[in-house]
């Protein structure tokens, strides 16, 4: 989700033959910016050297770029690439760039953002599914889990491979706008097009600078990297195209076959989990909790929809084996989002038996859920069997005794891995210093035996 705002969106519209020289100089260099350039009809030359092309995050952050004219214009700007989208008609035709079928495996959430007014948006089909800036598509995967199990970005077009970054922590949960596209793949095409495929996972990309690409090639798995907060890829037709047509979009079609533009609301994924009811746990699409154990002490019911609206209603009713709604949750949005969390919790109660999740909006049934609670006992919080393993609470540190070999995995709450430890058979005095909250998983014989959250 690469936002960047655009000074030379007022060049939209502009209609001439573009060829243009580009000579790159550092921003620190006391160049203009945004300098007269409405009037422009005459025929210009473009030479853009293949280290802009590469370089191009580098561009974005630090470098101006001057494009001279035969007219004598002057153009010194940030994101050339706007002026340059508006006078290349490109032909060539592009595929959805995933593995996988849209509406099933992954789903757009963001499109292009074509209101060239700062803190308003509007997509190609003149509708709200954007964000201020926001020059690509985002194809969104509904987990961390799904984003582990392997969703590869594949090449739009037959190309050549002009820049790869691999190397990048791919796990972001918050967006930090500086991080920009993460790992990413380049693309060039024909007729001067170029496709960027963002947020990659960290080692996985396939393909070299270089390297020719066939439609429907993997280039790389969907990740997180860069300015992301889920796992999704970011895809960015240069320079600065939208490929999809509408009442509020380019005039050039550029999908091989356009996928519709939905806006009906759409659960995605729902559950019941004994994981921490945060938002960092549920990204990570936490594993099912059909049986309520006496290790566990909180159940949450959380959702994951496409298409939420500014007042709709969502509620949650827990309900009894006997039926009776022993707690309720209402929550009236105040915005429109494409794809929206929303969750419940309650701490496990002392009701044995099997329980029931209704969730609704607008009053609506959209999901049932059930859950059975195996026994009711009271929670020592000073002590937990966990699977084998008793954890005890003394301050910041955990003793844990096994009786069996096991490993003991530490994550913190965005679900990464801090550490292993061996537990061996019969142990008594393993310390874990941990000021943090953070997720447990023991394993024993090749077989994950319980799941649980510390917090200190
Ligand atoms: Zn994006």
């Amino acid at each position: 989700m690469y936002r960047m705002q655009d000074p030379m969106r007022q060049l939209h519209g502009i209609s001439f033959t573009f060829q243009v020289r580009c000579v790159m100089t550092n921003i620190a260099g006391g160049l203009q910016t945004g300098a007269g350039h409405g009037e422009v009809t005459g025929r210009c030359e473009v030479l853009i050297s293949r280290t802009y092309m590469i370089n191009v995050n580098v561009l974005r952050d630090i470098i101006s770029v001057h494009i001279f004219c035969t007219l004598s214009a002057l153009f010194s700007i940030v994101a050339p690439q706007v002026i340059i989208a508006q006078n290349l008609a490109p032909t060539i035709k592009l595929a959805l760039p995933v593995e996988g079928q849209l509406g099933k495996d992954f789903w757009i959430i963001n499109y292009v953002d074509h209101n060239v007014t700062v803190g308003a948006i509007r997509d190609y089909q003149c509708g709200m599914q954007t964000y201020d800036g926001h020059q690509g598509t985002d194809f969104a995967l509904r987990s961390f889990r799904q984003m582990d199990s392997g969703v590869y970005a594949i090449a739009a077009a037959p190309g050549k491979v002009v820049a790869v970054v691999d190397s990048l922590y791919d796990r972001n949960k918050y967006v930090d706008r500086a991080k920009g596209y993460g790992n990413y793949v380049a693309v060039e095409h024909a007729e001067g097009c170029i496709t960027y495929y963002a947020h990659l996972r960290e080692s996985s990309v396939r393909v070299r600078i270089g390297d020719a690409v066939n439609t429907g090639q993997r280039l790389g798995l969907i990740g997180s990297s860069g300015t992301s907060e889920d796992p999704h890829l970011h895809f960015e037709v240069w320079l600065n195209v939208d490929p999809f047509t509408g009442g509020c979009a380019s005039r050039y079609v550029r999908w091989e076959g356009q996928p519709s533009y939905e806006s009906a609301y759409t659960l995605l994924d729902a559950d019941v989990s004994t994981w921490p009811p945060i938002l960092d746990t549920l990204r990570e699409r936490p594993p099912s909790a059909s049986m309520i154990g006496k290790q566990d002490t909180s159940i949450t019911f959380w959702s994951l929809q496409q298409h939420v609206g500014n007042s709709d209603r969502l509620s949650v009713l827990w309900r009894t084996p006997d039926n009776d709604v022993w707690f309720s949750y209402e929550a009236k949005l105040d915005r429109n989002s494409t794809y929206y969390y929303w969750w419940s919790w309650i701490r496990k109660p002392a009701i044995a038996g099997k329980w029931t999740v209704e969730y609704l909006r607008n009053d609506s049934l959209v999901a049932t859920r059930s859950f059975t609670i195996q026994q009711a006992v009271s929670v020592d919080t000073s002590q937990r069997d966990v699977g084998g393993c008793i954890l005890k609470n003394y301050g910041d540190v955990i003793r844990c005794t096994v009786p069996d070999p096991c490993v003991l995995r530490v994550y913190d709450m965005m679900g990464r891995h801090l550490k292993s430890i061996a537990l061996d058979q019969g142990s008594t005095a393993h310390v874990l210093d941990l000021s943090q909250p953070a997720m447990l998983e023991i394993e024993c014989a090749g077989r994950v035996l319980a799941k649980t959250m510390y917090v200190p």
